[in-house]
């Protein structure tokens, strides 16, 4: 596996890999990696030559400081496990070397609608930061394919857009969630939860479950107001959001015959610790 931290080297490297530009996937992440990560990079092995991974904690994407000091770095370990997975090329750049004229007054993409909902409304900023960083790292790592996670779900959407606006040539292909037995959706961020708020945690996956079993039979502002209540009584302290909404525009859907497609979406703290998931529900 070869380790680069510059975009020289990340270039030379790319440069020497025959049909590279056909046969590529590329998988971006903040490290701290887990099963979901590495369900990601096994995906795209499975249909590529080569695979590709960042490791970089992107401050632009942080909206919360403190979020951002707490995240989970665990280099090590990451670079054994991707390793194991087989990834052909990791690229770990400082943030020098993403940025280098620095982080403010960057760039702004016209997201639309689609920026304030959700994520976007409960974290300003969050998805200028993301589309950012892809960016620079679709311009530098040039895949043919780039694998991102369901788990994120309104940042595939986000990133769909931001690719379309720049023209960039690259297919998305998304994975499904990848779980802990009890449910939960694998996140680095559940580093920072106790044993016990696991368990509890997975209280979100099993009112996604309870939404897409009672669809259609209650009212969605009754579902949300029973899996709110719910989560807070299996030990949530606060629930940000609960959503059912149309998939192409997260506009939520006030009655079960709305929309033939739906999602619904869930942001709640445990403790200081924000998690977020989803499901199709139908
Ligand atoms: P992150 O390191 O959190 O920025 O995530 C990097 C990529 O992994 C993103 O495309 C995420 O959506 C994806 N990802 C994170 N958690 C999971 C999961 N549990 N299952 C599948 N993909 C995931």
């Amino acid at each position: 596996m070869i380790i680069v931290e510059t975009l020289a080297s990340l270039e030379a490297h790319i440069g020497k890999m025959a049909d590279y530009q056909r046969s590529s996937g590329f998988v971006p992440t903040m490290g701290a990696l887990h099963e979901g990560h590495l369900s990601l990079i096994a995906e795209s092995k499975k249909e590529n030559r080569y695979t590709v991974c960042s490791v970089f904690v992107n401050p632009t994407q942080f909206n919360d400081p403190k979020d951002f000091e707490k995240y989970p770095i665990t280099i090590e370990a990451d670079l054994k496990a991707l390793e194991g997975a087989g990834c052909d090329l990791v690229f770990l750049p400082s943030v020098k070397e993403m940025y280098t004229e620095g982080t403010a007054n960057l760039e702004h993409y016209e997201l639309g609608e689609i920026e304030n909902r959700l994520e976007g409304f409960f974290r300003p900023g969050h998805f200028q930061g993301v589309c950012q960083v892809v960016y620079r790292l679709l311009k530098a790592v040039h895949p043919k394919v780039l694998y991102l996670g369901q788990k994120d779900f309104q940042q595939v959407m986000v990133i769909t857009k931001m690719i379309e606006l720049t023209g960039l040539e690259v297919d998305v292909k998304t994975v499904p969630t990848k779980r802990e037995a009890n449910g939960l959706a694998m996140s680095s961020r559940n580093e920072r939860l106790t044993a016990e708020q696991r368990e509890k945690a997975a209280a979100i996956h099993e009112q996604l479950l309870m939404i897409k079993k009672e669809w259609g039979t209650v009212a969605p502002e009754q579902l949300i107001k029973t899996a709110t209540e719910n989560l807070l009584k299996a030990g949530f302290d606060k629930v940000e959001y609960i959503s059912i909404a149309e998939p192409a525009s997260l506009k939520p859907i006030e009655s079960a015959d709305q929309s033939k497609e739906v999602v619904a979406l869930v942001a709640a703290f445990m403790g200081p610790v924000r998690l977020i998931d989803n499901m199709i529900i139908r």
